[in-house]
């Protein structure tokens, strides 16, 4: 037997994190790790906060789970705060991103399914490198076809868009199209934020042939940007969205969030999950709202945003064989490479300690916990530097 315990899809690196201290990981050998990773854009209140440590605890003595055949006042008053505060009506919880965007998927096609839709529309058009999860649904709404080797074959009813481009969009449409899938900042695909235009030229599109505009904010949401959800950089709407990774703060939690018309065909039975909303998984959520969803903790994050930001762009100016540009907004921001990214991102990583996430496009991603100050930006810059100067390309 030469298969390891742990199923080996994962090129799982050196690094072996066994504490976490607000913004640093400590291996199994002691060694400290500047987190500027954050679990992929997770773990936004850092490591050890305290408010979202006791909201677990606190909820694990009381009551860990129960069946979604029973009322849920947890369940209820996370929702009440998620529509209260985004576009929606109503909400969805499930245990991970690729649920809430294969929730969203379905809810885009029960729109149309319903009595009062055309049930042709059945097609939804998503975008190049975009990145929605690991699922069937959500690797088949992606065109890489990486995801797709050895999976075949993938579920009908999507087709690809080049990203940010709202004219081949346009010409994809037909009477079979049910809507747009699109993440407003790529993530996984490099940091890269849709402009205005081709935001508010999908809404428009979607508004003149009554098809659904599907956000997946599951990497770029949850104060990361600085607002509560990107989406309101842009000054429209969806009309379903779904969101994960911070929203738990570290605990499994993602949600579909539509508003009461798309969610026409989400009736009783069409749709569920075991695990989805427990009061565990509520109570974490809730903590992370209270640290969160609130104006001084997002101008906050929208400073440090900026700050970082212009130190990146200076630090830049210094390397300019390395580095070409900076992008991104708030705290999620990525340095697009003139090298590859990803040998760059191992040497901070096992020679500086310093923990990245590279990405799509040559870039390597900066995604610190939002409770990052100015002590955790010297560090990263002292690293970061120190990384720079002593990198050479060519191995
Ligand atoms: C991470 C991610 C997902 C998938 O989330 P999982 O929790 O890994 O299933 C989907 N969409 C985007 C944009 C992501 O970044």
């Amino acid at each position: 037997m030469s298969i390891s315990p742990l199923m080996p899809v994962y090129p799982r690196c050196g690094v072996r994190p066994v504490k976490g201290e607000h913004c640093h990981l400590i291996d199994e050998d002691g060694t400290r790790y500047l987190d500027f990773a954050s679990g992929i854009a997770v773990n936004l209140l850092g490591h050890s906060h305290a408010g979202l440590i006791g909201a677990i605890q606190q909820q694990a003595e009381t009551l860990m789970h129960v069946s979604n055949l029973y009322g849920s006042p947890q369940g209820e008053a996370l929702a009440q705060r998620l529509v209260d505060k985004t576009f929606a009506d109503t909400v969805f919880f499930t245990n991970s991103g690729a649920e809430a965007v294969e929730a969203a998927i379905k809810t885009a096609r029960a729109y149309h399914q319903h009595e009062d839709g055309d049930g042709n529309r059945t097609e939804l058009i998503t975008f190049t490198n975009a990145f929605h999860g690991r699922t069937m649904a959500t690797i088949s709404a992606s065109n890489q076809e990486k995801m797709h080797k050895g999976f075949m074959p993938l579920l009908a009813g999507f087709q690809y868009a080049e990203f940010d481009n709202l004219e081949h969009a346009k010409s994809l449409m037909s009477d079979k199209t049910a809507g747009f899938l699109v993440e407003p900042i790529q993530g996984e695909g490099g940091i890269r934020p849709a402009s205005d235009e081709f935001m508010h030229g999908l809404r428009a599109l979607a508004d003149e042939n009554d098809l659904m505009l599907i956000f997946d904010e599951v990497q770029c949401g949850v104060a990361r940007t600085g607002k509560l959800y990107a989406y309101e950089h842009y000054g429209i709407e969806p009309d379903i969205m779904a969101t994960a990774k911070g929203i738990g703060g570290g605990f499994p939690l993602g949600a579909c969030l539509a508003t009461e018309k798309a969610a026409r065909g989400m009736g009783f039975g069409t749709h569920g999950s075991t695990y989805g909303g427990n009061p565990l998984a509520m109570a974490a959520g809730t903590a992370v709202m209270d640290a969160v969803a609130n104006d001084e903790f997002l101008a906050e994050v929208t400073e440090k945003g900026e700050r970082l930001r212009s130190r990146l762009e200076q630090f830049i100016g210094n390397y300019p064989d390395l580095f070409e540009l900076v992008r991104g907004k708030g705290l999620m921001l990525g340095l697009k490479m003139k090298v590859e990214s990803r040998p760059f991102f191992v040497h901070l990583r096992d020679n500086h300690q310093l923990l990245t996430v590279a990405a799509g496009d040559n870039t390597l991603r900066v995604l610190p916990p939002l409770v990052a100050g100015d002590a955790e930006f010297d560090e990263f810059f002292d690293k970061l530097s120190a990384g720079a100067a002593s990198y050479d390309p060519a191995g």
